[in-house]
């Protein structure tokens, strides 16, 4: 179906590449958002966020006449065909998916629809059964003379910095609804893309987001639990990934040791699973476990800063990486944002650099970032690298080696050669690298 007309609830990392991909694509998009200050900008294309690719798309959207920002939803609803939700879910402190955006998404919605009846399509990562919630707050707000509104579920899997490149390039798009032809019709509205098409239920379709997430964040906290089993029994974690990897039943991705997984999405959503499976009386130790290993990498990447230096208390310590992980200027669930907290906390001075120079971040973070990622070493006596941005792989070992007071090299993301940085004369500590066989002595064999 080319040219539909569709209001995208929710301007942020996933609706502002939802409109501007879907304008690309031909249909005219307004998308909503009751942030003003965004709306102003994202008229005229500023884009609070660093995306890759998502400034020119939203030019080129603009540019077309396709694309509209407002903050009215009697601007957007109105003409709507289809109507997207992308409003943010983040977690609430037992772990359950905070629904108010939604909710109040969806009353703004039943208040200017204007007796049409479009299909409502839940973008937004929410918990099995809020397709139904949303369909009985509309009907409830709209009373049994107004035609009702179809309800569909299509979960976004775009990796954050790779989000336009995710959108035009689906491996598969998911549509839940209450009849085939309801899912078929928001599935059209993707023509031209690959990725093969999933039709489910509601309840199913917003299954497959947190099962998809949770397995994510499973392979993480597994190859964490690997780390630390190769840390005690001195081998190299990096090696082991490298001899599973290319089991097809396996696979790299997502398959890697480190501080641990964070951002917006997959924290959130384990929590939230586990929350769910709380609360219907189904336990989830798998998902606990993924949790526990996860939390505690982070504490490790302290315990071994501090182990390194003595002490922490004085101690100069540079980071690079502030983002939850490169390519990104977003700092939710940071682990680097958590571990330079608890160095502050134990008297550490923290030079920071990133190269999205990230505005999130708390005062005291913000505070600490440097300009270049060698302005930051200058006098460090500990390096933590704690994002994988590609920059950090590139920085000449010598340099900062030659700007550092000390020696100590934490590799929280497991980026560098160990051997590498050990010839430059670093104490390198790394995430399950304990000694491979090349660098174990020979034993003496013992004598009868
Ligand atoms: P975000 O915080 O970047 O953007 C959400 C936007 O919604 C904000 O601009 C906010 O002002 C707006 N908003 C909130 N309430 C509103 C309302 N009532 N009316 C209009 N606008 C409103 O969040 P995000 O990262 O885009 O995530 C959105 C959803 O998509 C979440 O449920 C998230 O879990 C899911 N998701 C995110 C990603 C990701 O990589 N960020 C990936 C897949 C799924």
């Amino acid at each position: 179906m080319m040219g539909a007309r569709i209001a995208v609830i929710g301007a942020g990392h996933v609706g502002l590449v939802m409109a501007a991909g879907l304008a690309e694509l031909g249909h005219d998009v307004t998308a909503v958002d009751v942030n003003d200050a965004l709306i102003v900008g994202l008229r005229k294309a500023r884009v609070p966020f660093h995306e890759a690719g998502l400034v020119k798309l939203v030019e080129q959207g603009l540019g077309s006449g396709r694309l509209h920002f407002t903050s009215a939803y009697d601007e957007a609803i109105p003409e709507a065909d289809f109507i997207f939700l992308a409003v943010d879910t983040p977690p609430t402190l037992a772990g359950a998916a905070d629904l108010r955006n939604i909710r109040n998404a969806t009353r703004s919605i039943a208040g200017t629809l204007n007796g049409k009846a479009p299909i409502i399509i839940n973008k937004s990562t929410s918990p099995i059964g809020t397709g139904e919630t949303i369909e009985t707050l509309l009907w409830r707000a709209l009373g049994d003379h107004h035609p009702r509104p179809r309800l569909a579920s299509n979960p976004e899997f775009l990796r954050q910095g790779r989000a336009v490149h995710d959108f035009f390039n689906p491996d598969r798009i998911v549509v839940g609804a209450r009849n085939e032809a309801d899912a078929r019709a928001v599935a059209d509205l993707y023509a031209g893309l690959g990725g093969t098409r999933i039709f489910t239920d509601l309840r199913t379709a917003e299954m497959i987001k947190y099962v998809a997430n949770s397995f994510l964040a499973t392979r993480i906290s597994f190859a964490n639990e690997v780390a630390r089993l190769c840390e005690g029994l001195g081998v190299d974690v990096e090696q082991v990934i490298e001899g599973i990897a290319l089991d097809p039943r396996i696979g790299g991705h997502f398959f890697q040791a480190g501080v641990g997984f964070g951002g917006s999405c997959l924290p959130k959503d384990v929590a939230a699973l586990r929350y769910l499976g709380q609360t219907y009386g189904i336990a989830t130790p798998v998902l606990s476990a993924v949790q526990e290993v996860n939390q505690t990498q982070r504490t490790s990447a302290v315990r071994k800063l501090r182990e390194a230096l003595g002490t922490l208390e004085g101690r100069s310590i540079a980071v690079w990486g502030v983002t939850f992980k490169g390519g990104t200027e977003d700092v939710r669930e940071s682990p680097a944002v958590e571990i330079i907290g608890l160095l502050m906390n134990e008297g550490a001075e923290i030079r920071a650099y990133d190269p999205a120079f990230p505005d999130g971040a708390p005062l005291r973070v913000r505070e600490a970032l440097h300009e270049t990622a060698l302005d930051a070493v200058r006098g460090a006596d500990a390096l933590a690298i704690l994002t994988d941005w590609d920059e950090f792989a590139t920085v000449p070992l010598a340099e900062v080696s030659r700007l550092m007071r000390g020696n100590v090299l934490f590799d929280g993301r497991n980026i560098l050669s160990r051997e590498d940085a050990e010839e430059r004369g670093f104490n390198y500590v790394g995430v399950g690298r304990g000694r491979t066989v090349a660098d174990l002595r020979p034993r003496p064999l013992a004598v009868a």
